[in-house]
């Protein structure tokens, strides 16, 4: 079995040549935040002490537990689907927030972060394939949502997050990543510190950058297997 540190490089390399083939966004650089989620904190400080300086988790209270006992500097960012009644732990521990899709949820992120005097930084999630199951804002409702972020004096938006469908034949994620970077960059042109477009996990992430994402997602890639069990 390869260690973190091999796979960490293997990853890093794919992403540099994923870069190297691109037509769009050539002069970008590609942010890797390593997916710790299910694992415990000894292996978020393995992935630090290899050179992580992006940590991704995806739910509040296991964040909790290991940024509380993590003694290492690292950028936190929450990936997965966030309630409303956890906004408030969210706000504080997270400076990346990759899932915001509502209204409600918006007005919740401004009022906590508000609260403690915070600026917090967020992607709005679309769900571009329109999959019933998903999270994320439909495409006709995104540019409300951005103008609910711009009436929310402690939300900056930072970009857009996209989350896949799951196809098993990975090259028909391709034309999303290609759509969702055109819609990235039409909002682009008329925002300032609009800057990130989080879209690629372990399955898909070459072809996510190929296509012009600049946050990939990545945790079995890295990390190997999840065990839900635990
Ligand atoms: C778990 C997760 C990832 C990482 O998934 P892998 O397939 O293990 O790379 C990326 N993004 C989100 C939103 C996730 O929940």
């Amino acid at each position: 079995m390869s260690t973190v540190i091999e796979n960490l490089q293997t990853v890093t390399d794919e992403i540099e040549k994923a870069k190297a083939r691109r037509e769009v966004a050539k002069d970008e650089e590609v942010i890797l935040v390593a997916v710790t989620k299910n694992h415990g904190v000894d292996v978020m400080r393995e992935a630090i002490d290899a050179g992580v300086k992006n940590i991704g988790e995806n739910r509040i209270q296991e964040a909790t537990e290991k940024f509380s006992v993590l003694d290492r500097e690292v950028t936190k960012h929450l990936i997965g689907h966030l309630q409303t009644n956890k906004v408030k732990p969210a706000v504080k521990m997270f400076d990346l927030i990759h899932s915001a899709d509502s209204e409600r949820l918006i007005e919740a992120i401004d009022k906590a972060a508000g609260a403690i005097e915070k600026v917090q930084d967020i992607l709005i999630q679309v769900n571009l394939a329109e999959e019933e199951t998903k999270s994320g804002v439909h495409e006709e409702n995104l540019q409300s949502l951005i103008e609910k972020t711009d009436a929310s004096k402690n939300i900056r938006l930072r970009g857009l997050m996209l989350i896949a469908p799951n196809y098993s034949d990975v090259e028909k994620c391709r034309p999303l990543f290609r759509q969702m970077r055109e819609i990235f960059d039409r909002i682009r042109r008329t925002r300032q510190n609009f800057d990130f477009l989080s879209m690629g996990m372990t399955h898909d992430y070459k072809i996510a950058v190929e296509e012009g994402a600049n946050i990939v997602r990545v945790g079995t890639a890295i990390f190997g297997q999840r065990n839900y069990s635990q």
